[in-house]
């Protein structure tokens, strides 16, 4: 009998252990983990690093140049040099302030293979629906031809974009950024999740438990200050982007007051 207790204790434990730890908010590095020493935004080493403070996830940006190579990149230039209207041989001389060259997705998924966090993909938006939706489907035939479907999440501001990814990766999760939909528009779309600005988020407090309903994930950003951390968390925020990942790991690791 007291066998009998003892595994049923055990079983308890094992089944709300894990479910107290997804409870719990957690943190996407913005742009990978770049506020250190040797980092740079969007560059390998900013993946690298994300991985190495055991983040949940990091985040990065990707454009599609005109010859269709998918790069690493947040601004439309890089050095003034248009992105999207360019050749990849028009931007691959030039390097990130941590003298890396701009990353192809290529070689960022490649690097991302060998590590554990979960690859944030935002997809940026491009100049017409169509392109839009061509980019979507370069994205995720990338994804899928180097296996790593289940690492990889989709944000984007474009719906063209994102509708498409969904059509294209049924099983993805894929998020939200522009904040003008609903929970339920999102939902209705094929969204799994809202990525919205925290001040979205503070204009539209309902949505925090309207998303939780329709099962959706809530991720806000772009949340740097302490405060601004631990209300996204005391509200119940899914995931936290952040500029300040250390920092926002350590916060909300803390019990709530
Ligand atoms: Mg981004």
């Amino acid at each position: 009998m007291k066998t009998k207790t003892f595994y049923i204790l055990l079983l308890a434990l094992l089944v709300v252990i894990p479910l107290s730890a997804e409870n719990r908010t957690q943190i996407i590095a913005h742009r990978g983990f770049w506020k250190t020493s040797g980092s740079a935004q969007n560059s390998i080493r900013a993946l690298d690093l994300a991985n190495d403070i055991n983040v949940y996830g990091s985040e990065f940006d990707v454009h599609i140049t005109a010859d269709n190579i998918p790069v690493v990149f947040h601004d439309d230039k890089f050095l003034g040099i248009p992105i999207q209207t360019s050749n990849y041989e028009d931007i691959v001389s030039y390097s990130l302030p941590n003298k890396e060259k701009i990353p192809t997705l290529e070689a960022y998924l490649n690097k991302g293979k060998l590590l554990k966090t979960k690859l944030i993909f935002e997809l940026k938006t491009h100049a017409t629906p169509e392109r839009n939706r061509e980019a979507a489907r370069i994205c995720v035939k990338m994804v899928q031809d180097m296996g790593l479907q289940e690492r990889t999440e989709y944000i984007t501001f474009n719906l063209d974009a994102g509708t498409e990814i969904i059509r294209l990766a049924p099983d993805a999760q894929v998020s939200y950024l522009n904040g003008d939909l609903s929970p339920a528009q999102l939902k209705e779309a094929g969204f799994t999740g809202l990525d919205y600005h925290f001040d979205v988020m503070r204009k539209n407090p309902d949505w925090f438990s309207e998303a939780k309903k329709l099962g959706l994930t809530i991720n806000v950003w772009t949340v740097n200050t302490p405060d601004l951390i631990r209300e996204m968390a005391d509200k119940g925020a899914d995931f936290i982007t952040t500029d300040v990942p250390l920092e926002a790991q350590s916060i909300v690791s803390q019990p709530d007051k």
